[in-house]
């Protein structure tokens, strides 16, 4: 029998009971989303300031998206890559002119996306760049997050996420984040085909790195023959206030390619907002001659490139160009941290507020053992906003790009209350 839910209290038992406990979700339990507000059980109406992890920029239930999957999903949904579709060639067409590059692998989530990234990599590596065999080296940052499978995990420096899950995929090096002098270190090797980096590392707090970072790290890279992947699964898609964090400043909606603040990645792995929260999609992208490294049955996934996902995917990336949410996520995330800002002058419990675009976080001041930010969230949710803590004391705030200021400002009155609350 399968139960109807009348209550938060009851659909919480049953994941309880049913469910691996593999999260610690906020107690609340939603049951319908529309543009940047969520309602629980009960009918209570939230604001979302997460976007599940910044998969729903377009907002909940984006119409023009829902139309898009609803229509595919009565005309052809799957037919795997042993036949060619009629949507697949137009998405690959639209997405690699959308982002500027040669050629896409489309995949399902994000994990592997990056797996994807990783192994043309290392093929790459081996076939072009004359590496021995086995002997590739990929250099990550510190603190990074690329998602949760068996070689990803064994690069994290997150305990919980490695510990009794080894043995572990070897040729990995790690080097501090933001640190442009241990890069040029590591890339004396001559064995290192990449370096995979978030442009602003997300899980790890909303770390936004010197603004030349990534224009540095390109060229330490290029100087020594290495990849620059840069991971833009959360970053991207304008949740920064431009199309792609590594656009820089640049103001421009869309993919222009200006010299002065675009930093072209050699692969560029997408997947959350690809899809606004329909439907998995995930994504790499790369020019020729390092795509072609990758030769039929050499990689691939039965449901990536698929026509529903391909068909939600230019939706969803449509939206985003149509309704200019990287100039929205620009101006709003402008007036959120200056609101947070004061907030941090005022009140002792905030220690400070860093971010771009509307991608911030508020970092909590106390012990990164206490549970003060997980209580801020509990209490922001019995207040109608909904935000998650993130690693240590730290809140990361990040609502859907279609918010208004008028909404925005709501918001940063409801989380002024909540700190309010915290300082006695
Ligand atoms: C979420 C995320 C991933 C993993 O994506 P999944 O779809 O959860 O597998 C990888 N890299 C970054 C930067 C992410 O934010």
């Amino acid at each position: 029998m399968i139960e109807t839910i009348n209550s938060s209290s009851q659909a919480i038992a049953l994941e309880d009971k049913y469910g691996a406990h593999n999260y610690h979700p906020l107690p609340v339990v939603l049951s319908r989303g529309e543009g940047v507000y969520l309602w629980d059980v009960e009918g209570k109406k939230y604001y979302d300031f997460l976007s599940a992890y910044s998969a729903v920029n377009q907002g909940h239930c984006h119409p023009r998206i829902k139309d898009a999957l609803i229509e595919q999903a009565g005309t052809l949904t799957l037919t795997s890559r042993a036949f060619y579709n009629d949507v697949l060639g137009p998405f690959e067409k639209y997405i690699t002119e959308y982002f500027g590059f040669d050629k896409v692998l489309p995949m399902n989530t994000g994990a592997e996306g990056v797996e994807t990234a990783l192994k043309i990599a290392r093929k790459w590596g081996y076939e072009r760049k004359g590496v021995d065999e086995n002997q590739a080296v990929i250099v990550v940052a510190e603190n990074n997050f690329h998602g949760r499978t068996s070689t990803i995990i064994s690069f994290s420096s997150d305990g919980n996420a490695r510990k009794n899950f080894g043995p572990y995929t070897p040729g990995f090096v790690k080097i501090p984040y933001n640190d442009i002098a241990a890069l040029e270190v590591v890339l004396q090797d001559k064995n290192v085909v990449a370096f995979l980096v978030e442009p602003i590392q997300g899980e790890a707090g909303v770390y936004t790195p010197a603004e030349d970072f990534i224009r540095n790290a390109s060229e330490a890279c290029k100087a020594k023959n290495v990849l620059l992947i840069a991971d833009e699964i959360q970053t991207g898609i304008a949740r920064t206030g431009s199309l792609l964090a590594v656009c820089g400043n640049c103001t421009c909606e869309g993919h222009c390619e200006k010299q002065d603040t675009y930093t072209k990645p050699d692969m560029l792995i997408l997947g959350k907002a690809i899809s606004g929260g329909f439907y998995p999609v995930s994504a790499v992208l790369a020019d020729n001659h390092i795509m072609d490294v990758i030769k039929p049955g050499q990689h691939g996934s039965t449901f990536g490139g698929n026509p529903l996902g391909a068909k939600v995917a230019i939706a969803a990336l449509e939206v985003v160009r149509d309704e200019k949410l990287a100039q929205n996520a620009r101006k709003l995330g402008k007036i959120f941290r200056e609101r947070m800002q004061i907030l941090v002058e005022k009140y002792k419990i905030l220690k400070l507020v860093r971010g771009k675009g509307l991608l911030n976080a508020v970092v909590v001041n106390d012990s990164p053992d206490s549970s003060t930010a997980w209580d801020m969230c509990v209490s922001l949710k019995d207040n109608g906003l909904l935000a998650k803590p993130t690693h240590g004391n730290i809140i990361r705030f990040a609502p859907p790009l279609v918010m208004t200021e008028e909404q925005l400002h709501d918001c940063c009155d409801i989380i002024e209350k909540v700190v309010k609350e915290f300082e006695k």
